[in-house]
Order: structure tokens, then C-alpha cells, then sequence
């Protein structure tokens, strides 16, 4: 099967590096989220996204206006409905992406797969509830999408070959590279990504080091290119406090338990860079630690 459409659902910081490579590739991008706001910021972000790759040399100034054409915005998740691929890329909450699957799959032609770009929930389970668990698969892209090479392929227990193979085919048109991990906890990527910055938390909340002395260590002693604590502010700290929580659900052994003092700047709201503060506080001209 050739899939030409792919809707994206969700606008936030993977949703518009999704829609940018998608639309950059050659494909029609019907691009939602249920709030307006977010679609017009994703779309200012892709353009200026879009207009560094033309300054450097990476895309043709004809490429990335035919690229915008291709995108349309849309507040509505039946308008998705002639989709060939949907991406679900909201949220991480169960609760939000299984509302959303149910309420797009009335819509939906029996051909369309379905993919989540979850960091950690069940495919299997998300699948289950689906009217496709054969044509539902994890699609799990990195953060800068347009930047980063890999794509996590996640194969629930019912996911067929064609499905999996259809996926495989837009990774390669990506020009990006698959990884296949088995649906478990998190999957690769997070399961050991994850973990790592937790226990940076804990070092900070234990205070073995500060914010400053915890990321320098991390990058000049083991050649990260970034500390553990500025990452998950890159990440998103609901984001890793969500795959964290799924992590200790899902294999139920205390080492994977979210460290209080993450769990804190949840609960203030300070989400990192998205909300202008989190390890670090962004709101000036160069970023401070907050601890
Ligand atoms: P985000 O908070 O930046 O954006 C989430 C977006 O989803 C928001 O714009 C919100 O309005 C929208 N949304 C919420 N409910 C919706 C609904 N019912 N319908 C349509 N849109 C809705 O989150 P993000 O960092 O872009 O993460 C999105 C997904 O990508 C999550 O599943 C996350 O685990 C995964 N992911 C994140 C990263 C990362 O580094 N942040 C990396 C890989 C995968």
C-alpha cells in the first residue's frame, strides 16, 4: 500500500517537527490538535525551522513553500479521515490518546494504520481498544525530530507484516533510520534514557550535586552532549515523569520509582523549556539553574 496522507494529531514540540519531515518528504499532512494556538505556533516553528535548512544549504527555498503547501491545519479529527497514516502525538496520557482513537476511528478507511509516538504506554494495549489492532503499530520519533536519526518501530502482539513493512517504507523516505524494539515498558530508547535522568533528579535531590555540577559531570566526564537535567528540561518533565511512572507500573520493581523532587516540579508546572523553567530557569537571556 502507498500512503500519500499522513495526519498528524497533536501540534506540540514532536507534532511540528513530525508535520515539518512529513511534508518535507513529500507527503500531504492534514495536522490537528485541539488547540488553535498550538497549530499557529507549530506552523510559525516548522516555517522557521524550515527556513534554517534553506539558509544552510539543506532545502531548496521552492522545496520548503511546496513543503507549507502540503501541511493544512485542522481543529477537527474527522477531517483526518482520508488519511492513509495517522501519527498520534499528543498528550502522554492514556486517557487522551485512547479518546482520541476512539473518536477518529468512525472516520477512518479500513486501509489507514494507526501509529502512536508515545514514549512509553502499551501499543498493545492502546491497539486493543481500537477497531485495527493488526494495523497499529508504536512510531516513535526523537526529539528534534528534524534533527534526529532514529525512529523507534514498535510492533504491538497483533501487528501484521504489511503494517510493520508500510512503516518501515515511510521511515526509509525520511531518510531516517529504524530501530524495532518489542513492546515493553518504554521501549529501548526510554527504558534506558529514562532511568538515567531520574537518578540525576535523585542526585540533585539528595544533594550529592548541584544542577550545574550534576549536567558538567555528565557532559565533560562522559561526553554527553548535554547534562542529564538540561535534557529533561529539553524533554519535557511531565513527559519524564509520565514515562517513568509507566516504567514502574509496567515492570513493577522499585528501582524505576520517580524521584520525589521530580514529581515537585511537576506539580508547580515548571515543565522546563515548553513552560520557560524547570532545572533550569529560561526566562532571561542565558539559562539559570534553579537549584
Ligand atoms: P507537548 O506537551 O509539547 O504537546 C502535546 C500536544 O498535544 C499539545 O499541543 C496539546 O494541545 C495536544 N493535545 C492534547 N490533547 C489532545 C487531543 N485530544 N487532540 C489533539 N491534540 C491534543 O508534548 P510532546 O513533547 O510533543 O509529546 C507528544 C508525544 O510525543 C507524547 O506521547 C510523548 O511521549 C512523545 N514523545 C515526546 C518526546 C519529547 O522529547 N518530548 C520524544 C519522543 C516522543
Amino acid at each position: 500500500m502507498e500512503i500519500k496522507r499522513v495526519g498528524v494529531v497533536g501540534a506540540g514540540q514532536m507534532g511540528n517537527g513530525i508535520a515539518h519531515v512529513m511534508s518535507a518528504a513529500g507527503y500531504e499532512v492534514m495536522f490537528n490538535d485541539i488547540n488553535q494556538d498550538a497549530l499557529d505556533k507549530a506552523m510559525a516553528l516548522i516555517d522557521a525551522n524550515m527556513e534554517r535548512q534553506v539558509s544552510k544549504g539543506k532545502l531548496d527555498a521552492a522545496d520548503k513553500a511546496g513543503a507549507l503547501s502540503r501541511i493544512q491545519t485542522t481543529l477537527s479529527l474527522p477531517d483526518l479521515g482520508a488519511c492513509d497514516l495517522v501519527i498520534e502525538s499528543a498528550t502522554e496520557r492514556e486517557t487522551v490518546k485512547q479518546a482520541i482513537f476512539e473518536d477518529l476511528v468512525p472516520h477512518l478507511q479500513p486501509h489507514t494504520i494507526l501509529t502512536s509516538n508515545t514514549s512509553s504506554i502499551s501499543i498493545t494495549r492502546l491497539a486493543s481498544r481500537t477497531d485495527r489492532p493488526e494495523k497499529f503499530m508504536g512510531f516513535h520519533f526523537m526529539n528534534p525530530v528534524p534533527i534526529m536519526q532514529l525512529v523507534e518501530l514498535i510492533r504491538g502482539i497483533a501487528t501484521d507484516q504489511p503494517t510493520f513493512e508500510a512503516c518501515y517504507a515511510v521511515v526509509e523516505k525520511l531518510g531516517k533510520t529504524a530501530a524495532t524494539s518489542e513492546d515493553f515498558p518504554a521501549f529501548i530508547v526510554n527504558r534506558i534514557l529514562m532511568p538515567m535522568i531520574n537518578e540525576a533528579v535523585y542526585t540533585l535531590y539528595e544533594g550529592v550535586g548541584s544542577v550545574t555540577s550534576i549536567d558538567t559531570s555528565m557532559k565533560l566526564g562522559t561526553n554527553h552532549p548535554m547534562g542529564p537535567l538540561e535534557l529533561a528540561d529539553f524533554i519535557g518533565l511531565d513527559t519524564c515523569l509520565a514515562i517513568m511512572n509507566v516504567l514502574h507500573d509496567g515492570l513493577a520493581d522499585t528501582k524505576y520509582r520517580p524521584c520525589p523532587l521530580l514529581t515537585k516540579y511537576v506539580e508547580a508546572g515548571w515543565l522546563g523549556r515548553k513552560t520557560g523553567r524547570g532545572f533550569y530557569d529560561y526566562r532571561g537571556e542565558a539559562p539559570v539553574p534553579t537549584r
